[in-house]
């Protein structure tokens, strides 16, 4: 037997199970894990899968597969609990929240045990991170609704949310759903992972124990099958989702049209970026915390490392000292620091990908801990010798294995950081606080953490970039996600006449003193249309003229014009908006033309009213420009969290028929003064109002490329933008069926869609701009900056 000293130099802990005890005792009396709907249990009527403890391969329970019928009950349930649960006051919400977080407190060690049998996950992990996180959660958020009346004016809750939630942190997923959704009045079903449903039930117990409202939580267990119910149903009216960016493009491209909200939390493959002049030590123990943390079942787990060249074997050799050290095995043993992968399947899963990477030619570097004989256990590890283009490099692994790449400069770290479809989160290593705030600005990630990695909080916002999905969890932001701007009266707005007419028309009164051709206008320049088409464009009196027909050819020569001027995110907010004002100033010199022009459209009722609004509204967005900022988080301690408003960099705006100046700029406004380049459709009817508007930019200070207006058939134009990768985010204000063609061609890159099928008064300030059209203009990154010793 060790002597005490003898532990103490060789540092071999014995084992120290936590007590499984009354857990045991509770999966025996609930050998079948139910639905909760409408307050209740009902006995589940579909079929049941195993639930599995991965670690041990030993059964825990059933788990019911929520049929039609019980998705049916429990949206009907929550639909009924909705006009209630959302008419209470915001403390009384409140109240209940801040129950759920008491209660949830009062069972942490009961619901760390039992989240770490279902998952393999460590009780290290589940105790220490996974559930505080989900007290913290409610506690906030009971915060946020007894705040909503004044923090959030002019704002209703949606409805009925349907949440689809993974299995990588079960009950952390759910409290990150479920806390903003009903602090802001809405009523819930929410679907967890059929691999781990047990803490979800536990809560539902809680739900009853603090007499939640029967039908305001609702959660049906069960498989993608149940999920694709659950987004599927005509009484949903926001969809919440997190899992992979393949399901996250199904539910996309299922949802189009349907006039759901959506936000998607997805995939990563985000790099962990070293410099020369790190504390490598601390990076080395941040690798631990960014690929063996949870084993490496993490979305924004720090999976590409990307090291500077010259420290590259120095790093290397430290991280294969302190892998020496990995504990991996019993979850529920206190000293372990890799747990079991959630099951065998995904296993097997990994292991593939680890052999496509070695038959691709990296070398695996792998822990020598030895495995259990029994359980779904994955060796911790890293990959070197992997190129960007290998598989490994791209494709999310989803387990404890991270790959490798060198650098030389900056650029370059930049460069390779951003060579992903994903967008999830960075982490940047460095003791040059010039260069860690350099690089956090230029990657391309929701969530930036400096000299840190895997930090979380409910008041910080997370979430992706580009194919990482979009919307935001946490915070101010991620109440938004579920709230709306109070209901205005929109008929649906009607598809203009097609097809267009490019043949000679010999009845039109067309008179010579206005005969206008608009071209189109790309990268500074008139240019002519690519089918050398234009189509006649009718007036009040008839035809006034003839507009380019812009095509495919024409729509990628204009991303690929306001790709280059990417100068223009990255001037001071003060000089876009003196360039704002002299548009203003240019506009107003030609007032009598444009005007004369909008009444020729025959949809403008009022013109003078409408160049005046064009005015003021270039002035209100210019006056955002510099306006319109972040914040600073209260996280934690000794954490500076920064929230920053970026650009999307090209965003693609499509124009709708009514106003047809006014709400062009309505629409290109808030987009430029927040620092994007503009691809704009303009109103198909109305076409001419864009030559007269790039009259007025080409005496302008705004630079080539930064506005491109393109005049064709809407919905064709929409189409190929939405499909486009190199367009970050659309606008369409158009017809319903045109918002539902744009949602489901937004599927490809997952851009963030705002599209919009019902009229707006544009010369109303209410409906034609806010906040809410900056908020569209921007995507969050979350910046953690931690400081002292
Ligand atoms: P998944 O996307 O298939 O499952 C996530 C959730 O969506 C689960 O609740 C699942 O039942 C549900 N679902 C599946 N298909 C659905 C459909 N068609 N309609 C509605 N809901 C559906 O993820 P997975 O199979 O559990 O894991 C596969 C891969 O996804 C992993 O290897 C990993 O790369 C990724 N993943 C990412 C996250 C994340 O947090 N971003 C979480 C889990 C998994
Ligand atoms: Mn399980």
């Amino acid at each position: 037997m060790p002597t005490i000293q003898d532990i103490m130099q060789t540092m071999e802990y014995g084992p120290a199970p936590e007590g499984t005890a009354e857990v045991t005792a509770w999966l025996a009396a609930h050998p079948v894990i139910p639905h909760y709907i409408n307050g209740k249990f009902p006995k589940p009527e579909g079929p049941l899968a195993e639930v599995l403890n991965p670690a041990t391969d030993a059964v825990l329970a059933q788990v019911a597969l929520g049929t039609e019928a019980e998705v049916e009950a429990a949206t009907r349930a929550a639909r009924a609990a909705f006009p209630k649960w959302s008419a209470l006051p915001g403390h009384a919400r409140a109240q209940y929240l801040y129950a759920l977080a008491r209660h949830i407190q009062k069972r942490e060690r009961f619901l760390s045990v039992l989240e770490t049998m279902d998952n393999g996950k460590t009780i290290r992990e589940s105790r220490d991170i996974d559930l505080p996180l989900v007290a913290r959660h409610f506690y906030h958020h009971a915060g946020w609704a007894e705040l909503l009346e004044t923090e959030f004016p002019a704002h209703q809750p949606l409805g009925v949310c349907g949440q689809i939630i993974p299995w990588n942190f079960p009950l952390l997923m759910l409290a990150w759903k479920l806390a903003p959704a009903l602090a802001a009045g809405n009523t819930v079903v929410l679907k967890p992972a059929d691999l781990t449903p047990l803490s979800a039930f536990a809560f539902a117990q809680i739900c009853v124990e603090v007499g939640l409202p029967p039908g305001v939580v609702n959660i049906v267990q069960g498989d993608g099958a149940t999920g694709a119910r659950i987004a599927g149903h005509p009484q949903i009216d926001k969809l919440a989702f997190t899992g992979s960016t393949e399901v996250g493009r199904i539910l996309r491209r299922q949802t189009a049209g349907s006039g759901k909200k959506l936000s998607l939390e997805l995939g990563g493959k985000s790099p962990f970026i070293v410099f020369e002049d790190a504390d490598l030590d601390a990076a080395v123990e941040g690798v631990v915390d960014a690929i063996w943390f949870n084993q490496g079942e993490v979305c924004c787990a720090g999976s590409r490392i990307l090291v500077q060249e010259g420290v590259a074997p120095r790093f290397f050799a430290k991280l294969t000292a302190r892998m020496q050290t990995l504990r991996v095995g019993d979850p529920l043993d206190k000293t372990m620091d890799v747990g079991a992968i959630v099951s065998r399947k995904q296993l097997a899963r990994i292991d593939a990908l680890l052999q496509q990477g070695v038959a691709e030619g990296a070398t695996f570097h792998r822990a020598p801990a030895a495995l259990p004989a029994q359980g779904a256990f994955c060796t911790p590890g890293f990959f070197t010798g992997t190129a960007p283009a290998h598989t490994v490099s791209q494709t999310e692994i989803f387990g404890p294995v991270a790959t490798t790449l060198t650098f030389r400069t900056p650029d370059e770290a930049v460069t390779l950081a951003n060579d992903s479809r994903y967008g999830l989160s960075a982490s940047i290593w460095s003791e040059n606080v010039t260069r860690v705030i350099d690089i956090a600005a230029k990657v391309k990630a929701g969530v930036v953490w400096i000299n840190a990695t895997n930090l979380f909080d409910a008041g910080a916002p997370f979430g992706g970039f580009r194919e990482s999905g979009f919307g935001r969890e946490g915070g101010r932001a991620g109440m938004l996600e579920y709230l709306a701007p109070k209901a205005r009266p929109g008929k649906p707005r009607p598809a203009p006449a097609l097809p267009l007419t490019v043949a000679p028309c010999p009845d039109a009164a067309t008179r010579p003193a206005i005969d206008i051709t608009a071209k189109l206008y790309i990268g500074g320049k008139q240019a002519r249309a690519d089918s050398g088409q234009s189509y006649t464009v009718l007036g009040r009196a008839g035809a006034i003229g003839q507009a380019a027909l812009a095509n495919r050819k024409d729509a990628r020569n204009a991303v690929e014009a306001a790709a280059k001027a990417s100068g223009w995110g990255g001037i001071t907010a003060h000089n876009r908006a003196q360039v704002l004002y002299f548009l203003a100033e240019n506009l107003a010199q030609r007032r009598d033309e444009v005007t004369a022009a909008l009444a020729a459209t025959g949809a403008s009722p009022k013109p003078e009213a409408e160049l005046d609004a064009s005015l003021r509204r270039i002035f209100w967005y210019a006056a955002q420009a510099d306006k319109f900022d972040g914040a600073v988080t209260a996280t934690k301690s000794n954490h500076v969290t920064l929230t920053v408003n970026e650009p999307f960099g090209t965003l693609a705006v499509i124009c709708p028929d009514e106003a047809p100046l006014l709400s062009l700029l309505s629409l290109i406004l808030p987009a430029l003064a927040m620092g994007n380049r503009v691809v704009a459709v303009a109103a198909q009817s109305h076409p001419l109002i864009a030559a007269k508007l790039y009259q007025v930019l080409e005496t302008s200070d705004l630079p080539a490329g930064v506005v491109n207006l393109l005049t064709g058939e809407r919905d064709a134009l929409a189409k190929t933008l939405a499909e486009h990768d190199d367009v970050a985010a659309l606008w369409y204000h158009g017809s319903p069926d045109g918002v539902a063609l744009v949602e489901s061609s937004s599927a490809g890159n997952l851009k963030p869609v705002w599209a919009e099928g019902t009229l707006r008064d544009w010369l109303d300030p209410a409906q034609g701009q806010g906040a809410d059209f900056l908020r569209r203009a921007t995507q969050i990154k979350t910046i953690w900056l931690p400081y002292g010793a």
